[in-house]
């Protein structure tokens, strides 16, 4: 579904990613994991065309998508959750979840369904997103992508700022969204979280990515050292 291959990227004269291979099949959720400044970020807003590659390749559904802007990539069916949120603060709960849908798709995902998978959202929907808890203003950001009906979610550390309880339901919905049909890349800083939420798992460090695998497949030592650059 999503092939990338050999993606650079640089800011100014800063290169950021360094020929980075990367696979995610349909109903699939793929976690990357990797220490501050590793360019999981940078990866994902390449994906979506927040910013331009500078070389190599990005497919999605058998079409080369990286060269277009990042309106033409939310209507090929990618959409991003991104770090921070980034919530229209002076507008309702709901205002925020219909801005999803303007730059996307008809299709399954709309008020009611994102109401069903956040009940609370329903209760809080006449609200300004500020009233809202950090929880539940990720449950927000993450509506608002659902609303352009993605085929792929790019999530960037959805856990950012929680706590751990809240953190966990929040990764509770995502089996739930990709049983839905979209796949799902996320960001995640905390190991064990990625370990157990994800299908497949990719360690970047300094740009690259250093081991890929299963999370059954793939040792603590392993993911250490791919991490932190450990023996
Ligand atoms: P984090 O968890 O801190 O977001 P990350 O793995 O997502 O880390 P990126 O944000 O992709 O890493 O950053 C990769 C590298 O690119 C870092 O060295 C960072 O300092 C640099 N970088 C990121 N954004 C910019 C920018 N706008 N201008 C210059 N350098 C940047």
């Amino acid at each position: 579904m999503l092939r990338v291959r050999n993606l650079v990227a640089r800011y100014g004269d800063f290169q950021a990613l360094f020929g980075v291979d990367f696979d995610a099949a349909k109903g699939q959720i793929v976690a990357l994991i990797g220490a501050n400044g590793a360019g999981k970020s940078t990866f994902l807003r390449s994906i979506a065309g927040l910013m331009p590659s500078k070389g190599g390749e990005i497919r999605f559904q058998n079409e080369d998508i990286g060269a277009l802007a990042a309106d033409e990539v939310v209507r090929r069916g990618v959409s991003m959750v991104p770090e921070g949120r980034r919530l229209f603060r002076s507008l309702t709960v709901e205002e925020n979840l219909r801005a999803g849908a303007f730059a996307g798709r008809a299709g399954r995902w709309r008020l009611e369904t994102v109401f069903a998978l956040f009940p609370v959202l329903r209760e809080r929907r006449a609200n300004p997103a500020t009233a809202l808890s950090g929880g539940q203003q990720q449950m927000v950001a993450i509506g608002r992508a659902l609303m352009s009906n993605p085929d792929l979610l790019l999530c960037d550390e959805l856990s950012l700022g929680l706590s751990p309880a809240v953190v966990k339901d929040i990764y509770a919905v995502l089996p739930k969204i990709r049983d839905e049909g979209v796949s799902i890349v996320v960001v995640e800083q905390d190991i064990d979280m990625a370990l157990k939420a994800a299908d497949e798992i990719y360690c970047f460090m300094h740009g690259r990515v250093t081991l890929r695998g299963a999370p059954r497949d793939l040792g603590r030592e392993a993911i250490s050292a791919a991490y932190f650059g450990l023996e």
